[in-house]
């Protein structure tokens, strides 16, 4: 049995936070530690600026890009270890490939997802190495696994499927046995690589992910994903002023919010370690004795008959079609949603009426094909800069007085679309961008009043 500890861009920032680490890991040791690293603060942003500065012959941008990058490591390095010199050394080597790669993309004015991804890769493989030493410089003993040596992926560079059976095959081949010896396991999240040994990456936050594949394959007792907040909160931190901790969500709530835009999680994460049935814990770095979140695989399903907590998305855009051919006819969605399929337009919540239908889309869908494809079919009225406000939890839909209730704290706001059953868990709001804050802080205030003695909890992200 083993434990997966990941850690976010903000707890690895520098060598204070990683000292926190270094001590959580430590104690954590007794459960056999496979850790798993995003890249240091705010890494991958300048990385994919470096890739763009190069490819448009900006070698000098680029390289202050990086060397921002490799500066903020190599203090981290001088301030944890007496002597940082052999690791820093594996930092230098790192900088001069790195700066070749930024150059052929500079001669070649070309920057392909692969070479991005080799690029953008250095993050997550420079946090891991710092990491690594300063787990050695408290006499612990580690191994730093590459991610490609385990996570499987295909070759879609930039957003790779993970291949989860032969992720299984290879973490027990390069992870089980370091674990049993009792040596902690270090390894990137957001990496992963081909058959053929390329690097790939699974998506922007995608380093929840890894860690719920990490656990899956060592079918760990635990995925703790930590973080700068105590667990998933009632709504995000930056939006509504108190939020409160959440003890315990089922995954197919914490899967909606997910969707629904609490960034506190990656979309896909939990799935891989729901299916193995293991619990995943979201906690906060700096305040490890704190609240945190559970999400329960044995929660169940529909007990909560209430609101867990909201998330908000957008700007997304509202397209509503009207055709009076719509009139009893069948068939009739079968040849709307065709057209969305075949510009490969991803539809988001939809309402019916008898001769219109409405739905969400991306901001940046090609609207004016979509009208040109619909054009025999249907009249279109486009609104844009509109958002999505979801009240989530399970067994809600079967709580009709919910919707009153939120309707009702939404005054003077008045939805434009209003999506209730579609699921057991979801109520979803179609406000205008500029009403997003005051509907989530109407909601949170009616569905999570204030009791004398709750703790609400503040945003303890430091902004840098
Ligand atoms: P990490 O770098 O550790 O992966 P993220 O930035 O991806 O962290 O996710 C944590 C952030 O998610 C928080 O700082 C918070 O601002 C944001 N967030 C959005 N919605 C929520 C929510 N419902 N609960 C907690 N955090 C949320
Ligand atoms: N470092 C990657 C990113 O910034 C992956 C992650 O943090 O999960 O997107
Ligand atoms: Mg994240």
């Amino acid at each position: 049995m083993s434990l997966v500890m990941k850690f976010g861009g903000s707890s690895v920032a520098t060598a204070q936070r990683l000292t926190q680490v270094v001590d959580l890991v430590v104690a954590a040791r007794p459960r056999r530690p496979a850790v798993v690293l995003s890249a240091m603060g705010k890494s991958t942003d300048a990385l994919f600026a470096a890739g763009e500065a190069a490819r448009n012959g900006d070698v000098g941008t680029a390289t202050q890009r990086i060397d921002g990058v490799f500066g903020v490591a190599a203090q981290a390095l001088g301030e944890l270890l007496a002597a940082p010199a052999a690791a820093q050394a594996s930092l230098d080597v790192m900088r001069t490939d790195l700066l070749t790669l930024l150059r052929g993309v500079s001669l070649l004015r070309e920057l392909t997802p692969r070479t991005r991804d080799a690029i953008v890769a250095h993050g997550e493989r420079i946090a891991t190495a710092v990491f690594t030493a300063a787990l050695r410089e408290r006499d612990v003993p580690v191994v730093l696994i590459d991610a490609t040596d385990w996570l499987r992926t295909d070759a879609v560079h930039g957003g790779a499927t993970p291949l989860r059976a032969t992720i299984a095959t290879l973490a027990a081949a390069a992870v089980t046995p370091a674990l049993e010896a009792g040596t902690v396991v270090v390894t990137q999240g957001y990496l992963g690589g081909t058959a053929d040994g390329a690097t790939t990456t699974l998506g922007r936050g995608g380093s929840d992910w890894s860690a719920a594949l990490l656990g899956e394959a060592l079918r760990a007792d635990e995925v703790q994903i930590w973080t700068d907040v105590e667990g998933v909160l009632s709504a995000d931190p930056r939006i509504v002023p108190e939020p409160r901790p959440i003890p315990v969500l089922s995954p197919a709530e914490a899967a909606e919010l997910a969707a629904f835009g609490a960034k506190v999680l990656h979309p896909a994460t939990i799935q891989p370690a729901v299916d193995a049935g293991i619990p995943v814990t979201v906690r906060h770095t700096l305040r490890p004795q704190g609240a945190f979140t559970t999400i329960d695989p044995r929660a169940t399903r529909s007990a909560r008959g209430t609101v867990a907590a909201l998330a908000c998305r957008g700007p997304v855009t509202v397209l509503t079609m009207t055709s009076t051919r719509m009139l009893a006819q069948s068939g009739y969605l079968a040849r709307l949603f065709a057209a969305f399929g075949e510009l490969g337009v991803c539809v988001d919540l939809v309402a019916t009426a008898e001769v219109s239908v409405t739905c969400t889309v991306e901001p940046d869908a090609p609207l004016e094909k979509l009208a040109k494809a619909l054009a025999g079919h249907a009249h279109i009225e486009v609104a844009t800069d509109r958002a999505i406000v979801a009240a989530v939890g399970d067994g809600l839909v079967r709580a009709p007085q919910m919707l009153a209730r939120a309707a009702s704290a939404l005054h003077p706001i008045v939805p434009e679309v209003t999506c209730f059953g579609g699921n057991d868990r979801n109520l979803s709001f179609v406000v205008k961008q500029s009403e997003v804050a005051a509907a989530m802080q109407r909601l949170h205030a009616a569905f999570f009043p204030a009791e004398a003695g709750t703790a609400a909890v503040g945003n303890a992200r430091e902004v840098g």
